[in-house]
């Protein structure tokens, strides 16, 4: 049993929430296939939180107990400012670990800079090696800037990159065994994302494109000696070790390896709605306490805390369904 006092955050189902991930913005610079559609609105930039606010909430989530914060969208990076708001949360009291999720497009501009602010981690997400078929999954993208921002991240110090690849059946799964080759060659852990029904897209049929964890592991096992790693990175992701190799191979498997009985973690959106669950609309308003009550982390711990109440059991992805979820990926932080 959880100790359960007014400092620690333990949900109805007796689970320790100690893991943020928080979006920074809804914007990005890519479409990728399965998280945007080609048209996007996006929120009013006033309906965003504010550095000071996205702080306050960090603040407000450390000394609830929260060890691990994940900076997310859209694209962080598009974020202006970015590394004075990491200087601000690195230091927050309690913080264990900061990380970042990016599409990595910035990587070479604002690498040194992240690490000198006090990023810790960085997950870059790449589906593919090939420049074209880059392009069509991101619809935006630039390949080469991607891979050269993966090495200004190294050099700038960031020596645990991992990659995060979301395969699509027919579109990248004959990329399987390249990415783990770049992934190994480069010395970069790799975790491979099923994908989740986060929005109507009308791009691909989400349960044509569905190939599941095992089938992806299978494919490797042919080419690398896996063996299951008890190491965590404190989020969903189930490791393996690769012979041979510094890399380990990740996989996040919503569908198949349902992992909400773990589950330590909640997100807020840039609009600052505190979303209990991925794959569940539950949220409490965030932004609306930040700014009825300006700088009062107490009144906002309050909030989390009761928020916990809210936070289900489980969720409940249906491929063939429409989405129950309206929110796009980019939206909820991935
Ligand atoms: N823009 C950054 C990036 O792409 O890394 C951060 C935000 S993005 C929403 C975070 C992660 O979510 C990425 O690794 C992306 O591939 C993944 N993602 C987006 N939509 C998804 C979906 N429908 N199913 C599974 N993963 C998705
Ligand atoms: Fe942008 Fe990341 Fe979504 Fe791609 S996955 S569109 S890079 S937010």
């Amino acid at each position: 049993m959880h100790e359960n006092d007014k400092n620690t955050l333990i949900d109805r189902f007796n689970r320790k929430v100690d893991y943020l991930r928080i979006s920074v913005t809804d914007r990005c610079d890519f479409r990728c296939v399965y998280c945007m559609a080609e048209e996007m609105s996006f929120v009013p930039r006033a309906e965003i939180l504010t550095l000071e606010e996205l702080t306050l909430v960090c603040q407000a989530f450390t000394e609830l107990g929260v060890r691990k914060i994940r900076l997310t969208g859209g694209e962080p990076l598009i974020r202006s400012n970015l590394p004075s708001l990491i200087r601000n949360i690195s230091t927050l009291p309690g913080l264990e670990e900061l990380a970042m999720t990016t599409n990595g497009s910035r990587l070479v501009r604002f690498g040194e800079e992240l690490y000198q602010a006090g990023l810790q981690r960085i997950n870059v997400s790449l589906d593919s090696l090939n420049p074209a078929r880059f392009k069509k999954i991101t619809r935006t993208g630039n390949l080469q800037d991607v891979l050269n921002g993966i090495d200004a991240a190294k050099a700038a110090g960031f020596n645990n990159l991992k990659i995060n690849s979301v395969i699509l059946k027919g579109r990248n799964d004959d990329e399987i065994l390249d990415l783990a080759d770049y992934a190994c060659r480069n010395e970069l852990d790799l975790t491979f994302i099923e994908e989740m029904p986060l929005g109507q897209i009308d791009e691909h049929e989400r349960s044509e494109c569905f190939i599941s964890s095992a089938e992806i592991r299978d494919r490797l096992a042919t080419c690398y000696p896996l063996t299951p790693s008890s190491a965590s990175s404190g989020g969903p992701s189930r490791y393996y070790n690769v012979k041979g190799t510094k890399s380990r191979f990740g996989f996040i498997s919503p569908h198949s390896d349902n992992f909400c009985s773990a589950c330590n973690r909640v997100r807020v959106t840039a609009e600052g709605m505190l979303l209990l669950c991925l794959g569940n609309e539950n949220s409490v308003d965030l932004k609306a306490i930040v700014r009825k009550h300006p700088g009062d982390v107490t009144v906002l711990k309050g909030a989390i805390f009761a928020a916990m109440a809210l936070k289900p059991e489980k969720h409940y992805f249906d491929l063939d369904e429409a989405p129950q979820i309206v929110r796009f990926m980019n939206m909820t932080g991935g």
